[in-house]
């Protein structure tokens, strides 16, 4: 059996059952969002009496909210080993990361289709260039290669592992090519930091995203760590409040990044939950955390193919890097119906639809499909609950 690594909320959850009753929440739709850790718990139960508007007010909560929204950069930096001239811009989510990054772009941004949508729809700004994916990493990359050479592009953007398959990106390599053909890379990382450890300078990643609430931290705070000349460059994302150095009646001189993008009173709550989460991410045993999934995983690869019918979705034939997530589809069932039987009568929480990834699905021919995603909270027994409640979904008489 495999126990959870991390104790996180609702894990003694009770679900009512359909037929009367009620049992344990089987929570396996991390990807969607990862319930809070613990200690993110206690750190918003201690900064929630004293949360104050940051930056201005001299009251001892003030001050302590400055020190902790701002202490909260080094978190993310330390997280993700930031170089010296990246900063840590607070969002709300990855969505308004990518943005947020999009309104600085000084030119065409290329995508693969594989993308999802938060990581498709923004670059429309400044001109995006879909290359499709095809089904080898490595044809892959010579078609990414072919784009970027044949017209220069600003940013190469893509995910750090695929929101719908789990598939994880050759991120080192790709940064190596953006840079070789005069890009910068973005790496979409809300799938990719709850798995593995992110190190930007090792892997020279100029630009990342990533949301708080993937991250065992709840909603509301995002990140977007990313290279200081063109943040600083751009017009400010929102004008108002704590993104000025001078205003006048007929004027104003911006601050730089950070703040330049930061206007308004900013979530310090959200951004404290997002820094605790890094800081206890941070200090794990990231060995542990990989062999804790991929024995969870594995387990739920095996299970589902000893299902006739069950067909989980791949992107690549060639890819070895997975992290926690499965997607499937059941032959003879929609999947809303799959994912509505599974919490109903067995209160096994799944999610099931295009994931946000229209493109992809379409490109795989599948209308809807099924995903169970893994995190730290989750053991051995909420995999065999699923496998044995898909078991007797498929032996029952329709
Ligand atoms: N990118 C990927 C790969 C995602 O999985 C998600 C969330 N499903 C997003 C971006 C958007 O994240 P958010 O909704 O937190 O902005």
């Amino acid at each position: 059996t495999i126990a959870p690594l991390a104790r996180v909320s609702g894990c003694d959850l009770q679900v009512p059952l359909v037929g009367g009753g009620a049992c344990t929440y089987a929570n396996l739709d991390y990807a969607a969002s990862a319930p809070a850790l613990a200690q993110v718990i206690d750190r918003v139960q201690y900064q929630l009496p004293l949360y104050a508007s940051v930056h201005r007010g001299a009251g001892y909560p003030s001050r302590v909210s400055t020190d902790c929204y701002e202490g909260a950069r080094d978190s993310v930096a330390r997280f993700v080993n930031a170089t010296a001239d990246q900063v840590i811009v607070f969002t709300r989510n990855t969505t308004d990361s990518l943005n947020l990054l999009a309104s600085c772009v000084p030119g065409e941004t290329v995508v693969l289709d594989l993308e999802h949508h938060a990581n498709l729809l923004p670059w429309n700004k400044n001109g995006r260039r879909v290359v499709v994916a095809a089904d080898t990493i490595d044809e892959t990359i010579r078609c990414l290669v072919a784009e970027l050479c044949a017209h220069p592009a600003a940013l190469l953007a893509v995910t750090g592992a695929s929101n719908v398959t789990g598939e994880v990106l050759p991120i080192r390599r790709l940064a190596d090519i953006a840079h070789q053909c005069g890009a910068r890379i973005l790496v979409d990382a809300a799938q990719l930091a709850p798995h593995r450890r992110i190190d930007l300078a090792a892997d020279g990643i100029d630009f990342l995203a990533f949301s708080g609430h993937k991250l065992y931290a709840p909603f509301g705070a995002g990140v977007l760590v990313g290279r200081r000349d063109w943040l600083d460059a751009a017009e400010p994302y929102l004008a108002g409040g704590g993104a000025v150095r001078e205003v006048t009646t007929d004027g104003v001189e911006w601050a730089c990044a950070p703040e330049r993008h930061e206007a308004g009173s900013p979530n310090v709550l959200g951004v404290a939950a997002l820094a605790q989460a890094c800081d206890t991410l941070g200090g794990l045993d990231w060995a542990r955390v990989q062999e804790h999934e991929r024995g969870l995983a594995e387990r739920l690869r095996a299970g589902l193919a000893e299902l006739e019918g069950v067909r989980p979705l791949r992107i690549w034939r060639d890819s070895t890097e997975v992290v926690g997530i499965v997607t499937f589809t059941v032959d003879g069932f929609e999947a809303r119906e799959v994912a509505a039987y599974l919490s109903a009568e067995h209160g096994i929480g799944v999610r099931d639809g295009r994931f946000c990834a229209h493109p992809l699905l379409a490109r795989l021919g599948v209308g809807s499909a099924v995903r169970a995603s893994i995190g730290l909270g989750t053991s051995s027994s909420d995999i065999d609950r699923l496998v044995e409640a898909l078991r007797t979904l498929l032996n029952t008489p329709q």
